[in-house]
């Protein structure tokens, strides 16, 4: 049979885009994609990139006084949200345009417009135009879902935050993850008043124990006022208002009541699967509504793949690509490849920053009996600002083996860390591997190869 396309990819998001673009541009496919909001997807219009500009924007707000303790006569200034955005936005427009750009030098064809599946080999545009694949890829990734409670449509989510027309006076970020963490500290060091509810014991769960605390204990430090074990009773609008983002009274199991000029739900994310037609061709959806796929990422339907976050498998931009890749590799040269989704390096941008590889020191002691190497400390940077921050670097090791199964930093800069770390740790390296290597004075990251003692066994 003949069909339009070798390869119909829909979603041109991270998984997606360089699918495509390595399927068109290096195998030879005969390649089309269809996107129905911006090319770039969740990473680069509304997660990753401008995220962490913010991040970048936020730090600014502490360094006039750390520079003051450095001897710099420097006044503090105020942040001017407007100017920001500006400059943001022009820079996701300018990344769309190099995501199109790419697009069309491998070749790919794209479509402006939400596509459905209505067959194992075609699929149906919003535009009505059906078109014929001999492999489809989906790569939808996922949206921020708002919890099901009254009046929960006055929140806003982590999508709309990019567009605020000011910052507000006042934020209650609701959860504990790893977006709502961040975005509480963004918010702060823009000067925002930030008041987060967690109805968990600890924010970050799943993480390491020691390094969730620290970094609760250093964002309540900077003045975040974090309360676990709570959430909202009772919400509803404090004025005329009336639509998301106007000002909230919100009654919370904490016994407090107020007003916030804006709520943000940062409470979990669910996959973009919904009325794409995926079960009534025979694709499996998960609890969630996730697609489930083997490990070459194929679906219930052979000719149907599905990759990133509409996966539910590591919702990371790294591991879309990753899978994308494998994909290209499995179905467009006839290598099979799984993805390895084993100690996948992350990072979380709160401040400080949160690097983990690996284990948690309670995941690790459950498989089996480990040492715990863990130092704390108050860096020499902000120490000599008279600044209360500490920092952690942790090596979770296998008694039996002796391989580091994990390594957690709470630390400025401690994405850029992890990085490293994380090759040492997926390379298999021992305790006395990280011991032979001779450390980098002065640097925090040095702790990581000089811990001598456990300070625990489990
Ligand atoms: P996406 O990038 O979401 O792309 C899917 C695309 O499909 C979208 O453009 C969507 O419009 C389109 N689409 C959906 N349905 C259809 C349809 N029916 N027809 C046509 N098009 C459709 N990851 C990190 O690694 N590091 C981080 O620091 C990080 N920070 C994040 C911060 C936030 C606030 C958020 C929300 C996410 C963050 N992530 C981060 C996660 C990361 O963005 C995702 O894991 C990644 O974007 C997933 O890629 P994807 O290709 O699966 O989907």
């Amino acid at each position: 049979m003949n069909f339009d396309y070798d390869l119909f990819v829909i979603g041109g998001g991270s998984g997606g885009v360089r699918a495509a673009r390595v399927a068109a541009s290096e195998t030879g496919a005969k390649v089309g994609l269809a996107e129905d909001d911006r090319y770039g997807g969740t990473c680069v219009i509304r997660g990753c990139v401008p995220k962490k500009l913010m991040v970048f924007a936020s730090e600014y707000g502490e360094m006039a006084s750390e520079a003051r303790s450095y001897g710099w006569d420097i006044g503090d200034g105020d942040f001017n949200w407007t100017t920001f955005r500006g400059k943001l936005n022009a820079e996701l427009d300018r990344l769309e345009g190099v995501y199109r750009k790419l697009l069309a030098n491998a070749g790919v064809t794209t479509y402006d417009a939400r596509a459905i599946i209505k067959d194992a080999h075609t699929i149906t545009l919003s535009s009505g135009e059906d078109i014929t694949a001999k492999h489809i890829l989906v790569a939808t990734g996922g949206r921020p879902v708002r919890p099901e409670r009254e009046n929960a449509d006055l929140g806003i989510v982590s999508d709309d935050i990019f567009h605020l027309d000011e910052l507000p006076k006042s934020i209650l970020i609701i959860g504990g993850g790893y977006i709502a963490c961040e975005f509480a500290c963004i918010m702060h060091g823009l000067g925002v008043e930030v008041t987060q509810y967690y109805r968990g014991a600890q924010v970050l769960r799943g993480f390491d124990e020691e390094g969730r605390g620290l970094v609760a204990e250093s964002m309540r430090e900077r003045g975040i006022d974090l309360h676990t074990g709570t959430d909202i009773i009772e919400m509803g609008p404090a004025g005329p208002g009336g639509k998301a983002g106007d000002p909230v009274r919100v009654k919370a199991t904490n016994g407090s009541e107020r007003v916030f000029d804006t709520v943000l739900f940062a409470t979990g994310r669910a996959p973009n699967s919904d009325n794409m037609g995926l079960e009534e061709v025979g694709i499996t959806l998960g609890r969630k509504g996730q697609i489930e796929v083997d490990e070459y990422s194929q679906t219930a339907v052979p000719s149907i793949y599905a990759i990133g976050d509409v996966t539910d498998r590591v919702n990371l931009t790294p591991v879309a690509i990753r899978e994308g890749m494998a994909f290209v590799e499995t179905v467009f040269r006839g290598n099979p490849t799984p993805v390895d989704h084993e100690l996948i390096a992350s990072a979380i941008f709160t401040q400080p920053e949160f690097g983990t590889v690996g284990l948690s020191e309670e995941a690790a002691a459950e498989q089996e009996p480990i040492e715990v190497y863990c130092t704390s400390f108050r860096p020499m940077q902000t120490a000599f600002a008279d600044k209360p921050d500490r920092v952690m670097m942790k090596l979770v090791v296998s008694k039996a083996s002796r391989r580091v199964l994990g390594c957690h930093i709470v630390a400025p800069n401690a994405g850029e860390m992890i990085q490293l770390a994380g090759i040492a740790v997926k390379m298999g390296a021992t305790k006395e591997d990280f011991d032979r290597t001779v450390a980098v004075h002065p640097t925090m990251s040095e702790e990581i190869v000089t811990m001598k003692t456990p300070i625990r066994t489990a």
